[in-house]
């Protein structure tokens, strides 16, 4: 039997990158997955893309910082699968630059996307997963977050990431403490540098500047933070991993 079989999981920012690598680890475990992102039809190809591997997803486009979108989003969750068991909050932005050159609204972005959104998917999310727990066969439920190796160092041109990266990490970790009697597991995952599109958003300048930091670097895979959740998912109740810092072997930072 699979490890994930017969549970629900919800991904946001499913519809590239680390969060769609995820649903569909996830989903290959066993798990109904339901697939949170602004762009429908990315979604649907993801979710065409389980089934033709046997799994089972649904689309539940959202806004995540939209709290009533995403509230709604867990809910037809909760109704087409009847349970939740795995929240992961995984949409995320970045903008990098000088702070005194900084435009504010990629600033808003990146706390409104990386913080709020993480507190609406949760608020949403937190019922069910204490539901899910009480009468799950696995006897746990699970809520990661994926921060960044930015969550544990902040730098130079990204001090407003880490912020939201930051903030992530200790609001995990205080509900991590509130959950405990309730068995619901609080991880956060920290990746390195991953090759996927959240790069093609930055401005040209700030693409330049990560390109040379990284020339020399072999960046991370999608799959290998998907990995990461996986495992967190995946461990005997009696067992809590909190942190993962998933670094490309190169990096210094
Ligand atoms: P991508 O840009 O590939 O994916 C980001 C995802 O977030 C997309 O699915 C996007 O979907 C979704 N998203 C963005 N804004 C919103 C929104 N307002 N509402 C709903 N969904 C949204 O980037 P990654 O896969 O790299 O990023 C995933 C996570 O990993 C982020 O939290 C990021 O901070 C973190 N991370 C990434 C690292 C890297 O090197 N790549 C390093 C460390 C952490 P859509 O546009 O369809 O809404």
């Amino acid at each position: 039997m699979t490890a994930l079989a017969g549970t629900a999981a919800l991904v946001t920012g499913a519809s590239s990158g680390i969060g769609a690598a995820t649903a569909k680890a996830l989903a290959a475990q066993g798990a109904a997955v339901a697939l949170l992102a602004r762009r429908p039809d990315r979604l649907a190809d993801l979710k065409a893309e389980i089934e033709s591997a046997g799994g089972t997803a649904l689309v539940v486009p959202a806004d995540v910082t939209d709290a009533a979108e995403v509230a709604s989003a867990v809910e037809r969750t909760v109704v087409e699968f009847g349970r939740l068991d795995i929240l992961v909050n995984n949409a995320g932005q970045m903008q990098s630059g000088p702070a005194a050159e900084a435009a504010l609204q990629d600033w808003d972005a990146m706390v409104s996307v990386n913080i709020q959104g993480v507190l609406y998917a949760t608020r949403a999310a937190l019922p069910h997963l204490i539901k899910g727990a009480a009468d799950a066969p696995r006897g746990v439920a699970d809520l990661v977050t994926v921060s960044s190796t930015a969550g544990w160092v902040a730098r130079p041109g990204t001090a407003v990431y880490s912020l939201t990266k930051f903030g992530v990490n200790a609001f995990s970790e205080g509900i991590r403490q509130e959950l405990i009697g309730q068995r619901v597991r609080v991880g956060v995952v920290g990746p390195g540098t991953v090759d996927t599109e959240i790069f093609s958003h930055l401005s040209e300048s700030s693409r330049e500047a990560f390109e040379r930091q990284t020339a020399d670097m072999v960046k991370l895979r999608s799959e290998d933070i998907a990995d990461a959740v996986l495992f967190m998912v995946t461990r005997d109740r009696r067992v809590a991993v909190n942190h993962m810092l998933v670094r490309a072997a190169e990096q210094t930072w």
